[in-house]
């Protein structure tokens, strides 16, 4: 039984699916990042199965908010004022568009016990999933999505290379709340089609992983990779763009670089190296003053203990 609602107020449009059942409480977040459209729709996708009984609730709820920044994705930037996907936390004193956004979604993101937040990246094609696999729950919920990678530790990383409350995203947040998040990069963000094809089968397998949905009526598209298959990586260094320069070359996500390849020629003529072979992660081309330039990180899979 899929029992719908909608709720709906100045910063979100949120549509909630409940089996009516004891269960998990997802919550599915989409276009945090206004430019990342192709998740969008996939979405959708899953919302119009759930509202046509294509895709039963058999436990638990569904709370689906597939465009989150409204604003940003109508004028498909990455975001109005700032990045929502940091910083995130109550604002007592809301002053940005996204701190408005933060103090509406901070508290669906408290309430919910697992997180599968959809985004698209720049400079790579391969979907991945972000996670911080601190249990086992987070651990085999990466794994169930069927991506043929996932990296983790993205949060400590950025959090050395900036600070501590910078680093707090969707996934952070909802762990401070005791729950489970997880982040799917589902593709390059302006493959669209492909986008929506992975967000799509990535929450059909979620779904079935976590045992409250009944699926069989969907047509798949696309397989699960092997848990033996998939590579683990793990984030080590944030470089952030602090002053004028460019990328060495056009790095894209997973190019493995040898110790003291060069990876940024700032304009004063400084140049920064890799400190040893590693794999470029997440890499964008010519971000702003200020913004993550890269990551590198190295093959590693994560310890993850018992879920409470
Ligand atoms: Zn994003």
């Amino acid at each position: 039984m899929n029992l719908f609602r909608r709720q709906q107020n100045a910063q979100l449009d949120v549509h909630i699916y409940d089996s009516g059942c004891p269960g998990p409480n997802v919550i599915i977040t989409g276009s945090i990042h206004g430019n990342e459209k192709g998740t969008v729709y996939g979405i959708h996708e899953f919302m119009t199965y759930l509202e046509q009984s294509k895709i039963t609730l058999t436990k638990g709820k569904i709370t689906a908010i597939p465009v989150v920044n409204l604003r940003a994705f109508n004028k498909s930037e990455r975001c109005i004022d700032r990045d929502l996907n940091r910083n995130m936390r109550i604002y007592k004193k809301p002053k940005t568009h996204e701190d408005f956004i933060c103090n509406a979604l901070c508290p669906l993101l408290a309430d919910a016990d697992i997180l599968i937040d959809l985004h698209a990246y720049e400079g790579g094609e391969t979907a991945y999933v972000s996670c911080a696999p601190h249990n086992i729950l987070e651990k085999e919920l990466s794994v169930s999505i069927g991506c043929p990678e996932i990296c983790w530790n993205f949060s400590n990383t950025i959090a050395d290379a900036r600070s501590e409350p910078f680093s707090i995203g969707t996934g952070e947040y909802i762990r401070q709340t005791g729950g489970v998040g997880i982040v799917i990069e589902c593709g390059q963000k302006f493959q669209h089609d492909r986008c929506q094809l992975v967000a799509f089968e990535s929450l059909i397998n979620a779904v079935q992983f976590l045992d409250m949905a009944d699926t069989r009526f969907i047509e798949r598209k696309a397989l699960n990779t092997p848990p033996e298959h998939i590579s683990w990586h793990k984030y080590e260094i944030a470089y952030i763009k602090e002053k004028e320069g460019h990328s060495a070359k056009v790095f894209k996500h997973m190019d493995l670089v040898k110790k003291d390849t060069p990876l940024i020629y700032n304009d004063d003529g400084t140049v920064i190296k890799a400190p040893y072979d590693s794999f470029i992660l997440m890499p964008r081309h010519e971000p702003e003053i200020g913004g993550d330039w890269m990551f590198i990180g190295k093959m590693e899979e994560p310890f993850a203990s018992k879920a409470a």
